[in-house]
C-alpha cells in the first residue's frame, strides 16, 4: 500500500478503528430461505408519511411478508433541515394505522430491533468513515477542498459552454491534487469533502435493469460525487445508501422514480466495492388529476388526501385503504379480487411486473367505494367496535352514545346488513353519524327536515294521527305494510303506483307520498334505510314524539 495514501487517509479520518472485514462479520449474510425478499423504507424523520410514501412502504412490507422475507425501517437522518422533533414517532404512528409494522429498524424515537443496525444513519458515522477510508487507501476517492464559489464559477463556465454540469473530467479540480499537497491542507486545517474518484466513462453505455421499468441505457458514471460531506461529515444519499443497504443485506431497494437517475452512481459504487447488487425497482409518482383537469403529482400542500393522518381522521378502515394500495400497486389486483372474492389481501402476490412504471393515479372516489363495499360486508358489531375506537378519539359526543346504547346501536347498524343485498352507504367512521344521527334523541335536534309532497298542515296532521292511533303495526314487516296501505285507501292515496299513474286524478297522491311523510317526520330524511326496521327501534311512544315535534314545528 502507498504509505502517503494512508498518511492521507488516517488524516481525514483519525477515529475509524475498524475494517470493512469487521462489519462484514458483524453483519453477515442473512440466513434466509431462497427467494426470500429483504426491503427498506427509509424516510427522513419529517414526522409524517405522504400517500407516495406509505404505497411504497406497504410495497416493501408486502413483498417481505409474501416471500418469508424481512422489512426494515431505516431513518435517513443524514439531511439535517429535514429532520423535525419526534419525526420518527410519527412515521411509525402511520405505518402502524396501517399495520405496517417493521420487522427490524426503529420502533420509538431512540430504540430498535434487529441485529443490523444502528438504524438510524447518524448513529453509523463511524461504519461510513471506515468504508470511506478505504476508498481513500485504495486511491478511488480523495479529499476535494473547493469552495462553494469555485464551484458556483465552475458551472458558470459550464452553462457558458454548454457543457454537462458536474464534477467531473478536467473539471474535477481536486482529483489531480498531488497527495502532499492534499495533506498539507488538511494539516492546515482547510475544511473538505470526500469524493469518489469515479472510473467511468460518460461515453460507455451500460444497461442497468429495473424491476419495474425493465432494461434502461444509462450512459456510465463519471462525475466524483461527494460521497462525505464537509460540515457534518455525514455521508450524502448515494454513499449511505451503498454501506446500508450492503450492510443491512437488502435484496431489493423499491424507491421513488427521483432516484432513477442516480441509478449509474449506485451501481458503480457496488461495483467499486465488489458487493452484491441489490436489485431495484423505481417507483413511479403518485398523482391526482386536480380540480382544472390537469395530472399532478399528489402535493402534501395542496391534498388534504396526501397525508395519511387523513385516512385516520376521516375513519376509513384501514383494510379498505389497504386493498385500495394494492389497487394502485398491482394492476392485476382488481381483477384477481373480482373473482376472488372472499379471498383476503394476504392471498394475493405482489408482483413487480405488475407495477405501473409511469406513475399511479390516486382517485379518492374510487377509495371511497371500495370502502363503501367494504362496510358492506361488516358485521354490525364489527362496525360498532370499530366505531367506538374511532369516536374515543374524533367524536366524544357520539361516542358517549353508542357506550350508553350499545345494543341499540347494533341494532341500528343491523338494519338492511343481513340481507342479500346489505346496504352500502357508510363511507368511513365519520361518515356513519351523518346516517344514524336521527335514531339518538340526543342528535336529533336542530333539525332541517327534508321537503315532502304533502305540505298542507290540517292534511300532515291527519295522516300523521291516523297512523299513529289506528293503523301502525309494529309486529311484523308485512302487517306493517298491509296496514299502511289500507290506511291510504282509506285517506285516497293511491295503494298501487301502478293504478296510481293510469288515473293520478284520481287520487291525492301516492303511498310513496305517504311513508315519505312520515319518513320524514322520524327522520327528517326523505332517504333512509327501511322504514319499518327505523319505526320498530324507535318504538310507539318515541314516534308519538316525533310526529308531534313535526307537527309543531
Ligand atoms: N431517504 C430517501 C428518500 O426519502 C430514501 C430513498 C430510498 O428508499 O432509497 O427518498
Amino acid at each position: 500500500m502507498n504509505p502517503k495514501l494512508k498518511e492521507l487517509a488516517d488524516l481525514m479520518f483519525p477515529d475509524v478503528t475498524k475494517t470493512i472485514e469487521d462489519y462484514e462479520k458483524m453483519y453477515p449474510e442473512r440466513n434466509l430461505e431462497s427467494g426470500a425478499v429483504v426491503t427498506r423504507f427509509a424516510p427522513s424523520p419529517t414526522g409524517f408519511v405522504h400517500m407516495g410514501s406509505l404505497l411504497s412502504a406497504f410495497e416493501d412490507y408486502k413483498v417481505a411478508r409474501d416471500t418469508g422475507g424481512v422489512f426494515c425501517l431505516r431513518i435517513e437522518d443524514t439531511d439535517q433541515k429535514r429532520s423535525v422533533e419526534n419525526g420518527i414517532e410519527g412515521i411509525l404512528n402511520d405505518l402502524k394505522n396501517f399495520d405496517i409494522k417493521p420487522d427490524e429498524g426503529m420502533i420509538s424515537e431512540t430504540e430498535s430491533i434487529g441485529e443490523y443496525g444502528p438504524y438510524i444513519q447518524s448513529e453509523r458515522m463511524e461504519i461510513y468513515h471506515t468504508f470511506a477510508k478505504y476508498l481513500v487507501l485504495h486511491d478511488l476517492a480523495y479529499p476535494c477542498f473547493c469552495t462553494a464559489s469555485e464551484l458556483d464559477e465552475t458551472r458558470e463556465i459550464q452553462e457558458l459552454n454548454k457543457e454537462r454540469i458536474g464534477y467531473y473530467g478536467s473539471f474535477a479540480k481536486c482529483r489531480s491534487l498531488s497527495i502532499d499537497l492534499a495533506i498539507e491542507k488538511i494539516k492546515a486545517g482547510q475544511e473538505f469533502v470526500v469524493r469518489l474518484k469515479s472510473p467511468g466513462n460518460f461515453n460507455s453505455k451500460i444497461v442497468l435493469h429495473d424491476e419495474v421499468r425493465g432494461d434502461i441505457e444509462f450512459p456510465e458514471n463519471d462525475l466524483d460525487i461527494v460521497l462525505i460531506k464537509s460540515t457534518d461529515k455525514l455521508p450524502t444519499y448515494h454513499f449511505a445508501h451503498l454501506v446500508d443497504d450492503h450492510l443491512m443485506r437488502t435484496t431489493h431497494v423499491m424507491r421513488g422514480e427521483e432516484w432513477l437517475a442516480s441509478f449509474p452512481i449506485h451501481d458503480q459504487l457496488f461495483s467499486i466495492f465488489n458487493f452484491k447488487k441489490p436489485k431495484y425497482a423505481h417507483l413511479g409518482l403518485v398523482m391526482k388529476i386536480d380540480e382544472t383537469g390537469t395530472r399532478r403529482k399528489l402535493s402534501k400542500r395542496k391534498d388534504k388526501e396526501a397525508s395519511v393522518e387523513f385516512y385516520h381522521r376521516e375513519g376509513i378502515p384501514k383494510e379498505a385503504v389497504k386493498l385500495y394500495l394494492m389497487t394502485i400497486a398491482n394492476s392485476n389486483f382488481e381483477e384477481w379480487l373480482d373473482n376472488n372474492p372472499d379471498k383476503s389481501l394476504d392471498d394475493f402476490k405482489f408482483d413487480f411486473k405488475k407495477v405501473s412504471a409511469s406513475g399511479t393515479l390516486f382517485d379518492i372516489s374510487k377509495l371511497f367505494n371500495i370502502s363503501k363495499n367494504y362496510f358492506g360486508k361488516m358485521t354490525a358489531s364489527d362496525i360498532y367496535d370499530n366505531l367506538l375506537k374511532w369516536t374515543l378519539e374524533f367524536d366524544t359526543e357520539f361516542h358517549d352514545l353508542l357506550v350508553k346504547y350499545k345494543d341499540y346501536s347494533i341494532n341500528i347498524f343491523n338494519i338492511e346488513r343481513e340481507v342479500l343485498k346489505p346496504r352500502k352507504d357508510y363511507t368511513s367512521y365519520r361518515s356513519i353519524r351523518s346516517f344514524v344521527f336521527y335514531m339518538y334523541d340526543e342528535l336529533f335536534k336542530d333539525l332541517e327536515y327534508d321537503n315532502v309532497k304533502i305540505t298542507e298542515k290540517d292534511e300532515v296532521i291527519k295522516i300523521l294521527n291516523t297512523y299513529y292511533n289506528e293503523y301502525m303495526d309494529l309486529s311484523d314487516k308485512d302487517n306493517w305494510f298491509l296496514k299502511v296501505k289500507e290506511m291510504c285507501d282509506k285517506l285516497g292515496y293511491a295503494s298501487n303506483i301502478k293504478e296510481y299513474k293510469k288515473e293520478p286524478e284520481k287520487y291525492k297522491g301516492n303511498i310513496a307520498d305517504v311513508t315519505g311523510l312520515i319518513r320524514v317526520a322520524l327522520t327528517s330524511k326523505s332517504n333512509t334505510p327501511d322504514l319499518y326496521e327505523i319505526e320498530k327501534l324507535l318504538g310507539e311512544e318515541r314516534i308519538n314524539e316525533r310526529f308531534n315535534k313535526y307537527i309543531n314545528k
